[in-house]
């Protein structure tokens, strides 16, 4: 293949400087670089890390400067990523330095984290038996050890060896002296499931939905160049995950390497071992990219990967980025949720840049969910993409039978707000007599949602966003659950000095505590963000669950998804309402998603199951749509609504915000920019007006939103780009862009 001459190369640095530089290249450096090699380049009187774009034989640019040197073994970002990353930045609005930063993990970006060594000893020169004898004499030790080595077939760790035998570092030594052993440093990977006991699984029988779904994607995986995404929609229980895992094998067997995505919520150790157990072939078969890996993990995981030795990839959001070669597969699991978002630049959605991924790679997209996002149920009814449906939970169990208990009638009969309605109390006793187990979810934490005056009705607030303090009891203390914020009870209203406060509103640990009293002989838990603070607390908690070792599960949204617990029969939703009612055109669709999901929890063993759902709202339609698990009728009402809103999927959103800790300022650079931009964007686009967000205070800062609307989104993006840039923001204020918005608030 024909090298061109690397004179020069075009480079990203790590910092946002919104700018691509040239730097030439000396020539001992020319034959070892190339695109997506890392190099140390300087950048003003400093050095700075950066990635090369491209290779150049002739550049323009005056007084340019020789790079200083290649950092890592050889390019480390694909020209294949590369492209990825450059649409990310045209379609997120976003320099392609800061994308490259999401794109590469730190300890893979600054090579400062290598393998880690061990030594490995193999037998030596062969050993006599009037040697081994005169050795037994004069060096007993030794001579145990020399036997021990001579037996072995493949190299062993040292440190095995010498554990297994009681014998030291020492003893070693002096036998590699002598020539008896060979000892070698090796690099080995740190296993963050080391310690996971993996059973080989083979395929499991399919139903005949489950057959055509597979056949569907195989079919997809002889001609990928020609496949359409397909959506899996498929009912909680109707084995999605096994026609994954029978679809990568298929993608195995053309020689082709998968990605699968699943929520960082989800990643259990228990989906991990489903995966690792089907492909146990090899060991290292299957890397796993999370956000809890440690820094010398995640570089094993992504060097296994890039090194080809990996050919599945489990993960998180940013695993889509995964450095495989020869791509087949890609599935988003629960492709719906909200956390495949990124709330932080670049703000990408990993299921749509999966897609564009896909595209670019000729290979297969497969997204699933039992609630899928109203954006890609859209495209699957236009023809965009090929649905597929699961209508049946596997072994024909039954759908959760879910009744709806109105809260309202419940306060009217006695006189106060209840937290759990009498029916479901009663459902509870009836579960705990038959030694089946119930789950209580509520998307709330702490014991009162808020304390206020019953004098002055001043509730007591962040003093850094706008939202009310809530109260955990378990800490005594007032927390905010934005910014972290933590304060003392006061004794008395702060603001009028009188003894009048009040606890209102409940979240989890006040469910619990109930709980507790109403059902003194049940074993209760909680399971949330405050209670599960230890790294093996969650783990510990769902195995004492799936061996009925606790009665009654409380928990957040941490117990929502993808847990399968055949003895739950009993789901009881607090309060549907909560996340119903906030100004976003997402809150209904978030609520029906709930719904379904945590409903999904009942009845996955041999007893149906049975859902309550508690509401103040019980005719809402997103409440009654789940109720009887019509997905359809749910769609076609949401998406009416949509349409005549001009939100997604018809119209593209992009929401600006402009904070600052200074109010005015903040205020003032989001009207400007609303002037400049009706100018810029012509009549194409949507410009909404400069509005205080609906939390207006975050974390001591200002902010004012900005939605734009439109169909064009990469022009939209390029004309905003332009008009920013040409803009003198005030220093103190940022201006971040967030392109199909998640969070509206
Ligand atoms: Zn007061
Ligand atoms: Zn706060």
């Amino acid at each position: 293949m024909a090298v061109a001459t690397a004179n020069y190369v075009r480079v990203v640095i790590d910092r946002a400087i919104h700018r691509e530089l040239d730097y030439q290249v000396p020539e001992t450096l020319a034959p070892l670089v190339n695109v997506g090699s890392r190099v140390r380049v300087p950048f003003r009187d400093k050095s700075a890390l950066a990635t090369v774009l491209a290779v150049l034989e002739n550049s323009d640019v005056r007084g340019i400067r020789p790079l200083e040197a290649i950092v890592g073994d050889g390019p480390i970002l694909s020209s294949e990523l590369l492209e990825l990353a450059k649409w990310m930045s045209a379609y997120y609005c976003c320099p392609i330095e800061t994308v490259i930063r999401s794109l590469l993990p730190q300890v893979v970006r600054k090579a400062q984290v290598s393998w880690k060594k061990q030594l490995f000893v193999r037998p030596g020169r062969e050993l006599g038996a009037e040697e081994l004898d005169t050795l037994r004499k004069r060096a007993p030790r030794q001579a145990e050890l020399a036997a021990a080595v001579s037996r072995l077939t493949e190299p062993v760790a040292a440190a095995d060896l010498l554990r297994k035998l009681s014998l030291d570092n020492q003893t070693l030594r002096a036998l590699a002296k002598r020539g008896l052993a060979e000892l070698r440093e090796e690099a080995v990977a740190r296993d963050p499931h080391a310690e996971d006991q993996i059973v080989p699984t083979s395929n499991l029988a399919l139903n005949l939905e489950q057959v055509a779904a597979l056949g569907t994607i195989q079919q997809a995986l002889d001609a990928p160049a020609e496949a359409r995404p397909i959506l899996l929609h498929g009912v909680t229980g109707s084995g999605k995950t096994e026609i994954y895992l029978q679809a990568i094998r298929s993608t195995l067997d053309h020689g082709r390497t998968a990605i699968v995505l699943v929520p960082e919520i989800s990643l259990t150790p228990q989906t991990v071992e489903r995966f690792k157990g089907r492909f146990a072939e090899r060991s290292d078969m299957v890397a796993v990219l999370h956000s809890h890996l440690a820094e010398g993990e995640r570089h094993d995981e992504w060097h296994k990967i890039h090194s080809g030795r990996a050919r599945i990839v489990v993960g998180a959001r940013s695993a889509v980025f995964a450095p495989l070669k020869d791509l087949g597969l890609i599935v988003v699991d629960e492709e719906h949720e909200s956390t495949y978002k990124q709330e932080d630049a670049p703000r990408y959605n990993a299921r749509d840049v999966a897609i564009v991924r896909a595209k670019m790679g000729k290979c297969v997209v497969v997204l699933g969910s039992a609630t899928p996002s109203l954006e890609s149920y859209f495209n699957a009814s236009r023809g965009k993409y090929q649905l597929v449906n699961l209508t049946q939970r596997i072994d024909d169990k039954q759908m959760p039978q879910i009744r709806i208990t109105d809260l309202r009638q419940e306060r009217r009969k006695h006189k106060t707000a209840a937290i759990l309605s009498e029916k479901l109390i009663t459902a509870i006793t009836a579960r705990l007599e038959k030694r089946e187990q119930t789950i209580l979810f509520l998307n709330r934490r702490g014991f009162s949602t808020s304390l206020l005056c019953s004098e002055c009705g001043e509730a007591r607030e962040c003093p850094n966003c706008s939202v009310a303090l809530t109260f955990h009891r378990q800490v005594a203390r007032l927390s905010c659950h934005l910014c972290g914020h933590t304060a003392a009870v006061p004794k008395k209203c702060p603001n009028c000095g009188k003894d009048a406060l009040i606890y209102a509103g409940f979240g989890t640990e006040k469910v619990e505590s109930t709980v507790s009293q109403l059902f003194p002989q049940a074993v209760v838990r909680r399971m949330d963000a405050d209670s599960m603070t230890r790294k093996d607390a969650y783990r510990e908690t769902l195995r004492a669950f799936r061996t009925g070792k606790i009665d009654i599960l409380v928990g957040t949204q941490m117990i929502a998804k993808g847990l399968h617990f055949p003895n739950v029969t009993l789901v009881g939703i607090i309060n549907a309402d909560l996340g119903l009612h906030l100004p976003d055109f997402r809150a209904g669709e978030r609520t029906f998603q709930l719904l379904t999901q945590v409903s999904g929890r009942a009845g996955r063993g041999e007893v149906m199951g049975e859902v309550f759902v508690q509401t103040y709202t019980p005719f809402s339609p997103s409440i009654q749509f789940a109720r009887h698990h019509d997905f359809q009728g749910y769609f076609e009402q949401e998406l009416e609504f949509r349409e005549r809103c001009d939100f997604p999927p018809f119209k593209h959103a992009v929401l600006i915000t402009a904070r600052s800790n200074h109010e005015g300022r903040a205020k003032l650079t989001a009207e400007t920019l609303v002037r400049r931009l009706k100018e810029s964007l012509g009549s194409e686009f949507t410009v909404g007006d400069a509005m205080p967000a609906p939390l207006e205070k975050l974390q001591g800062q200002y902010r004012f939103h900005i939605l734009l609307r439109g169909e064009a989104i990469m022009r939209l993006s390029r004309l905003l780009r332009e008009t920013l840039d040409k803009l003198p923001f005030p220093e103190d204020v940022m201006v971040a862009v967030d392109v199909d918005p998640y969070q509206l608030l």
